[in-house]
């Protein structure tokens, strides 16, 4: 690592593979359209205090493992290279960890046919494909808060209690995880049950899956889920 602050110029081998791991989520992220330009951030618990989280302003297809910055509980910098600034939505990301201390990893980005469906005010989509209720667990969806705010980390504290995929209204997502592969397969999973619901209704009428049909998946979703926040658990398995 290069042009670290001294307080941390010392990077260990395991801080290495999660910057590189979180440069690669966030490729990811950018390859497929669920975030554009500088916009979306992650996060991943590196010790019980410290965090790495993206900068604020970096075309994210550009962003290297250099870039990421160490934080603490408080959101003050630890480390990072002169010139970047944490993403300013470093309190949502602060808000997850302060309420799930067993959560490793915060994705925030602007899926758009999952965020589409809260412009229009429809409910998410759970009952018409399968891996929404295997995959996801519940989807809260939170209300409106200007981004980069205080509100907006408040919007979401109580969806987080019982949720690992919370729809920011108007806005984007929020993904989080025990891992960080976890929150981009929650991110992938729910816009893609958003974007198939929108084919379907685009060319007739979404049909739900039958009532018995649902309750056969809820009763899979309970066999396979952790007791505290089911969402992600069948996701974590295959980690
Ligand atoms: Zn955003």
């Amino acid at each position: 690592m290069r042009m670290l602050m001294p307080s941390h110029d010392v990077v260990r081998d395991d801080e290495i593979s999660l910057r590189n791991r979180m440069v690669r989520i966030m490729q990811q992220v950018a390859t497929q359209g669920l975030a554009r330009s500088s916009d979306g951030n992650l996060s991943a618990r590196l010790t019980s205090k410290r965090y790495l989280i993206t900068p604020s302003g970096i075309y994210k297809p550009d962003l290297e493992a250099d870039d990421l910055i160490v934080i603490d509980e408080n959101g003050q910098v630890v480390a990072g290279r002169p010139g970047l600034q944490p993403t300013s939505e470093i309190a949502l990301h602060l808000e997850v960890y302060q309420r799930r201390p067993e959560i490793g990893a915060v994705l925030h980005a602007h899926p758009p046919c999952a965020t589409a469906l809260t412009i229009v005010g429809i409910p998410f989509p759970m009952d018409f494909i399968p891996e929404a209720w295997l995959g996801l667990g519940e989807v809260v969806i939170a209300p409106y808060a200007t981004p980069g705010t205080r509100e907006l980390a408040l919007s979401v504290r109580e969806a987080i209690r019982h949720s690992n995929v919370v729809l920011l209204s108007h806005h984007g997502s929020l993904t989080i995880g025990r891992t960080l592969p976890e929150t981009l397969m929650l991110l992938e999973r729910v816009e893609h049950t958003a974007r198939t619901y929108l084919l379907a209704q685009a060319v007739g009428q979404p049909q739900p899956l039958p009532a018995e049909r649902l309750a056969e998946l809820r009763r899979l979703r309970e066999q396979t889920a952790a007791p505290e926040a089911a969402a992600g658990s069948s996701a974590s398995s295959n980690l």
